[in-house]
């Protein structure tokens, strides 16, 4: 049912987009939400009236085409589509001055964020390029531990031992049920399920389950340093000099709900701290590792406040408005290969979530 409606909206949005429809509908739709409820009378159907113009903040992580071992990345052809479809239609912001922006009642048109988090080497070597050549900014949120040193963050080193692992399956780990681990799809639908569980742990408990998992796995040690999984610091400044932006995503990617509030704010600080003294500026923007509703709270948003953020986004999905609160900004990620289907679902977030 789930592939015959993703099939419906991939013929539908290729239809539209390939005669023109999609636009001209984006543009109608356009003009009726921005009117305030008094200023017309017309409706445009499961369309909500807002008193102001959307931001949708885009989300991606890694960019690539590979195979990877790691959390999967997007594939370039999808990213690269998309990235035509908001030069050609939207309003590009980066991610301070959408912020800026929405304080000051004052979002353009079509008003779109690019964000990449945790800082994979893909976002140098596959995403800049792209957004060099359509001139689009974007932000990165670096996890800084895993920058320039040659370590993975916990949730890829446990990607990385379901992937490499020559068990024939993953049984008795945590609350995950049993996987059979002898094809590809077998060992993501295992990853998946394994980083759910990991998520659901305090930080001790999460680096023991990992231990555990390494054991049940028997796949010991770190993945191997070549080919580089994670940007260096003369990849961040060479994107920073050309344009692109960005912001901290704490120092060990912990989930910030599972650790003490002391803990948070050093995880924070030094974040902040060593990509400005890298990049020599202000960094004002923050991610919330994993980034759902669970992972963060009002006390971790009084901490951000107080590190010194203007910002921070989650991965809750939809769109954002003047005068919501700029500490828990929405995010939505679209994985649709076709500029037809993306411009769909993208249309679809933007007037009716
Ligand atoms: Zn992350």
């Amino acid at each position: 049912m789930g592939a015959l409606k993703s099939l419906g909206i991939k013929a539908i949005g290729a239809l539209l987009h390939r005669m023109g429809i999609l636009a001209l509908i984006s543009r109608c739709v356009d003009v009726v939400q921005k009117s305030s409820a008094s200023a017309t009378d017309v409706h445009f159907p499961c369309v909500q009236k807002r008193s102001s113009r959307p931001i949708q903040i885009l989300m991606y992580h890694g960019i690539g085409d590979e195979r990877s071992p790691f959390l999967g990345p997007a594939p370039i052809r999808g990213f690269t589509n998309q990235l035509r479809y908001l030069a050609e239609y939207c309003h590009v912001l980066d991610l301070e001055e959408a912020v800026e922006r929405m304080q000051h009642h004052d979002v353009p048109h079509r008003a779109v964020v690019i964000t990449l988090d945790d800082g994979y080497r893909d976002s140098y070597v596959n995403a800049f390029p792209r957004l060099q050549e359509l001139n689009l900014p974007a932000t990165i949120f670096l996890a800084t531990a895993a920058i320039g040193t040659g370590n993975v963050l916990w949730h890829d080193r446990a990607c990385w031992m379901v992937s490499q692992t020559s068990i024939p399956a993953l049984e008795g780990f945590g609350s995950c049920p049993r996987y059979e681990l002898g094809t590809w799809e077998g060992k993501q639908a295992a990853q998946e399920a394994v980083l759910w569980y990991l998520r659901s742990l305090d930080d001790q408990h999460r680096i023991e389950a990992i231990e555990q998992l390494s054991t049940k796995l028997q796949v010991f040690g770190e993945p191997d340093p070549e080919p580089r999984l994670m940007l260096n610091w003369e990849e961040v400044k060479e994107m920073y000099q050309a344009g692109i932006r960005f912001g901290a995503h704490t120092v060990s990617h912990p989930i910030l709900s599972k650790i003490s509030l002391p803990a948070v704010a050093a995880e924070l600080r030094e974040s902040k701290e060593t990509i400005e003294q890298h990049i020599g500026c202000r960094v004002t923007t923050f991610a919330y590792p994993s980034g759902r509703p669970e992972d963060y709270n009002s006390d971790i948003q009084q901490i951000v406040k107080q590190e010194g953020f203007g910002c921070a986004v989650s991965t809750v999905s939809g769109a954002n408005y003047a005068g919501d609160d700029l500490f828990d900004l929405k995010r939505v990620g679209y994985w649709d290969q076709d500029i037809g289907p993306f411009g769909l679902r993208f249309e679809y977030t933007r007037f009716c979530a």
